[in-house]
């Protein structure tokens, strides 16, 4: 039977999240002895674990049918592929560092200098957009030591907290692109493949959805459900049950994560009382 072939992070920090987000999607892949390949046992997939910069690799060259990989590994290996969904996990952006003490004025300061980095294309698009001519030094794996060793004057790396740049003396300069984790593929599917892909990204994105969302229960007087209603978003509008105490209702609505804590506040105002919020497993909408 025709099964369509997904390419994993195999170990890294991408790969939790996006065994993760298969999973949930209701996906049963038995990963537990990591082999190259599994096969899911309930749904038409196999999974391929693999190093997460030869992922794009893997895709163009159709050994993989779609892979997840970091959108800066995506735009660094330059492959004619496409974002197919953006993930939003694994947030982090790739920046131009200089040594701490360094008197950094703008970008001319990188003319003539020597950048360490593992993204030797990005960087190089980056200078050319802004006219600067610049040494690339290509290094895999802790390039933040290069300048203390006299590697670079500078380095292009990715950053997420920026700790890792504070313990080696640097400071963070320029931001050139955010990445986040990305479902990418090639083109050439056949029609069987594109239908298992859109039958998984109506699960992916149930959970996605979900993920951004939380059911909310509350109980306010009935004279004031009007101004709730008014307050909550909701999906359409609010579910409101009576409760068996007289004049009192039960109201259930849908919350997005990123108004969550404006809504709570504006519901105890207008005086909501008893409310529950309940993770959602799945989202369809
Ligand atoms: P592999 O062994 O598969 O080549 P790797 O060491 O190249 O792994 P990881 O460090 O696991 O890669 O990072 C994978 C991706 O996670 C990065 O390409 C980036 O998109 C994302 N990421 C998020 N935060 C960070 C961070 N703080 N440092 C590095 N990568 C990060
Ligand atoms: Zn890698």
């Amino acid at each position: 039977m025709c099964s369509l072939k997904i390419a994993l992070q195999k170990s890294g920090r991408l790969s939790e999240k996006s065994i993760d987000l298969i999973t949930e999607a209701g996906i049963n892949i038995m990963n537990g002895t990591r082999k190259l390949v599994s096969r899911a046992s309930n749904f038409p997939v196999e999974i391929m674990y693999l190093r997460d910069d030869d992922i794009p690799q893997y895709v163009y060259d159709g050994v993989a049918d779609i892979g997840i990989v970091g959108e800066n590994v995506f735009r660094e290996k330059n492959k004619t592929l496409r974002i197919i969904e953006r993930l939003g996990f694994a947030r982090c952006r790739l920046s131009l560092a200089v040594e701490k003490q360094s008197r950094y004025t703008g970008i001319q300061f990188f003319e003539g200098k020597r950048i360490a980095t593992s993204y030797p294309n990005i960087l190089d698009s980056f200078l050319k957009e802004n006219g600067i001519r610049a040494e690339i030094h290509e290094i895999n794996g802790s390039v933040e030591i290069a300048p203390g060793i006299g590697l670079a004057d500078a380095i292009f790396d990715v950053v997420s907290t920026g700790s890792t740049l504070i313990s080696n003396g640097l400071k963070e300069v320029e931001t050139v692109m955010r990445s986040e984790a990305v479902l990418v593929g090639g083109n050439g599917l056949t029609e069987a493949k594109r239908e298992i892909l859109s039958a998984l990204l109506f699960r992916i994105r149930a959970v996605q959805k979900a993920r951004d969302n939380k059911y909310i229960l509350l109980n306010a007087p009935n004279e004031k459900l009007d101004e709730i209603a008014g307050i909550l978003p909701g999906m359409k509008s609010p579910t409101v049950m009576p409760l068996a105490m007289e004049g009192w209702s039960s109201v259930h609505s849908v919350v997005n994560e990123n108004q969550f804590w404006e809504v709570i506040n504006k519901l105890k105002e207008a005086g909501a009382q008893g409310i529950l919020v309940i993770p959602i497993e799945k989202m369809i909408v």
